[in-house]
């Protein structure tokens, strides 16, 4: 008998690199994008710095206005054609993700 350890997938039919992986090889590519996957898909994601914010967004996550000037984040499928394209306060798709990555206790 081989000890083999049985390491939980998180999702089926996710490509074998390793999130951490293929996360910095993103980053080095497209030099500052990054992947989350959620419960609706994949996304990538682009951390807008205040000075870059120049227009007012509408973030879908709390349905409330970002202002020009806050640092905040895009998100988009990165396999469409990038009209998908969405703000997000920051602290909301945080939220978001957290909502989707750890689950309830019961
Ligand atoms: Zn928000």
């Amino acid at each position: 008998m081989s000890p083999r350890r049985n390491v939980p997938r998180r999702r089926e039919g996710r490509p074998q690199h390793s999130p951490e992986a293929s996360e910095s090889l993103i980053l080095r590519i497209t030099g500052g994008e990054r992947r989350e996957t959620g419960p609706d898909g994949e996304w990538a994601l682009r951390r807008i710095s205040g000075a870059a914010a120049l227009k007012v967004y509408r973030c879908p996550g709390c349905h409330q206005e970002i202002p020009p000037g806050m640092a905040h984040v895009v998100a988009w499928r990165p396999y469409g054609n990038g009209e998908d394209r969405r703000h997000w306060h920051s602290s909301c798709w945080d939220r978001r993700t957290h909502r989707t990555v750890r689950y309830p206790r019961r």
